[in-house]
């Protein structure tokens, strides 16, 4: 009597998603091939390219660093406004996808003059395997390795990305599970929020919200506040979302009226960043206890912020000589040697 193929749970993301034999998850990335939860599409990027880390957007890790972004393609979020619909939520089938083993990505990292490594185009728990193998590769030549998600793990993937990651910046896009269920199609924001305080002092950690004119510009307060109980150092970027996929006829938020709330919630945390806009003035770091500049960042449109002066002694306030709430060093990106290794 042959074996008969059963249903599977995928048990990486919190969806938890029953696959029937030979199918596929809700984010089209995991498959149950003969009774085994596995990678549909292992070992292969969609995207790889430099940024600069302040556009992942990382503002207190190796600040002025050079990073090798890549991603892949799949999302087990449905965000009703994504403004990169078409490598998370298109099927997979259909983005054009090439090999590249993670010996082959961090060769390339090296040869990019990069000084550290984040996947960042779409959801990396969805291409879970592929980014634990990157990143232990990247490791064991040197390279920090970091993520941009969603926080929807299930516990034992958050194990797994907190003990694999350098960084990792949580979007907390909303704080109430209506917005979640309403323009996200996930039941809540539980898992995101018992995710982001399980970061915290795993790795070092980001938060970002994106804002939605009229949707979660009301929740600013309280998500800086329920962050600010957890340390009030977290850094914290207000993105101005500019509406794509199925809200593209949306209205943008209005910058004026942000950075009056964002103004007030400056009372729960230090560092509050509000960008995605050209000519930006909020993306310099303050020191927290005098109020000196340490570092100047201009906005160049978009995630774009580029650091442009450093003001640090070490990775104090040269002022009162507090930390300044930054991991790693200062990369000067015109210097000569960073010049050079491209
Ligand atoms: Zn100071």
């Amino acid at each position: 009597m042959g074996v008969v193929a059963k249903m599977m749970e995928c048990d990486i993301c919190e969806r938890k998603c029953l696959i029937e034999p030979g199918g596929y998850g809700y984010c089209g990335m995991y498959l149950n091939r003969e009774d085994r939860i596995e990678a549909r599409y292992p070992e292969h990027v969609s995207v790889i390219m430099v940024w600069r880390i302040e556009s992942l957007p990382i503002f207190h890790f190796y600040p002025g660093s050079r990073t090798l972004v890549f991603g892949t393609a799949g999302c087990n979020f449905d965000c009703h406004y994504c403004s990169n619909a078409y490598l998370a939520r298109g099927y997979p089938d259909d983005v054009y996808m090439m090999r590249l083993e993670p010996r082959r990505l961090v060769e390339r990292a090296r040869q990019t003059g990069c000084h550290n490594i984040a996947f960042a185009m779409n959801e990396p728990t969805v291409s879970l395997d592929y980014y634990l193998a990157v990143s232990e590769e990247a490791r064991a030549s040197g390279f920090p390795v970091g993520c941009l998600t969603n926080g929807y793990q299930a516990e034992r993937a958050a194990r797994l990305l907190a003990d694999a990651s350098d960084f990792i910046n949580v979007s907390v896009k909303a704080f109430d599970d209506d917005f979640y269920r309403d323009y996200v199609d996930v039941e809540g924001l539980g898992p995101v929020l018992r995710n982001v305080a399980y970061y915290h002092g795993r790795t070092h950690l980001e938060v970002t919200t994106p804002i939605v004119a009229g949707l979660n510009d009301d929740h600013i307060l309280r998500i800086a506040k329920w962050l600010g109980d957890i340390d009030t150092s977290i850094p914290w970027h207000v993105f101005r979302l500019l509406p794509e996929y199925k809200m593209a006829d949306r209205e943008y938020p209005d910058i004026l009226q942000l950075a009056g709330a964002i103004r007030e919630a400056r009372m729960f945390l230090d560092h509050i960043y509000f960008g995605n806009f050209a000519g930006s003035q909020w993306l310099s770091t303050y020191c927290p206890c005098c109020g000196r500049r340490l570092i100047e960042r201009v906005g160049l449109g978009g995630c774009g912020a580029k650091p442009v002066l450093f003001d640090l002694d070490g990775l104090s306030c040269p002022g009162c000589g507090n930390p300044a709430g930054i991991s790693g060093e200062c990369v000067d990106w015109h210097s000569a040697e960073t010049r050079e290794a491209v």
